[in-house]
């Protein structure tokens, strides 16, 4: 099964491509993981995508096409793949049809989450993630509170915000998903690939799309 996963920051993708990485034995390619790793380790992709991850711009196509030819290309994607995060744009869409016709390979659905935009900002500017590398556990203040604050249930670590979870960078994310992603729904739409669910809850959300998934 080969998957795209649509929707805004903080609509839940990770979250429901994790889930159907479970269900159905597949890989998550999350480039928005790809390229904090590569932040993180001071790679030159890192140096390249530092700056525009911090003003909540997206990162050129150019630097994130190089990434996924990689990684299409690895031995673990050939029993299926969710992208989570990619493609971005529809220069991004393009070229992702171009890959997957140099490799053989088609795609099964572009799964699309429709999250409303309050939950969204409540729920990404209220995120906060354990600073150990090795642990790197996910809280979240409206909700999944951690027992003492600032501090990692599981190692005790100290939490912090993600500099683009703050307020005014997570609605530059919003606005760059609306003028540059959004989009992507219709150009798939005309391929006859999207399948939609509305609501909050990244269980439920889950739910409904296995069920049109229907396998
Ligand atoms: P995410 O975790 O998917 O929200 O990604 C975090 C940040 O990484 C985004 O705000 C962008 O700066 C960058 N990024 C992730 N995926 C892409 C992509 N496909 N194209 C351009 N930039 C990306």
């Amino acid at each position: 099964m080969r998957l795209i996963m649509l929707g805004a920051p903080g609509s839940g993708k990770g979250t429901i491509s994790k889930m159907l990485v479970e269900k159905y034995n597949i890989v998550q390619i999350s480039t928005g993981d790809i390229l904090r790793g590569a932040v993180a380790a001071g790679s030159p992709v890192g140096k390249q995508a530092d700056a525009y991850m911090k003003r909540g711009d997206l990162v050129p196509d150019g630097v994130i096409m190089g990434i996924m030819e990689e990684r299409l290309r690895e031995a673990d994607c050939a029993p299926g793949f969710i992208l989570d995060g990619f493609p971005r744009t529809i220069p991004q869409a393009e070229a992702l049809g171009g890959l997957l016709k140099k490799l053989s390979l088609g795609l099964d659905a572009v799964c699309n989450l429709d999250v409303p935009e309050d939950v969204i900002i409540r729920r990404l500017t209220g995120r906060r993630t354990c600073t150990n590398p090795s642990c790197q556990a996910i809280y979240n203040l409206d909700g999944k509170a951690p027992k003492k604050e600032g501090v990692c249930d599981r190692c005790g670590g100290a939490l912090a915000q993600r500099d683009d979870e703050k307020e005014d960078v997570v609605r530059a994310r919003l606005k760059t998903y609306v003028e540059k992603t959004e989009p992507l729904i219709g150009y798939y739409e005309n391929e006859g690939l999207v399948l939609t669910v509305a609501g909050s809850e990244s269980r439920l959300l889950f739910d409904q799309m296995v069920a049109k998934l229907g396998k």
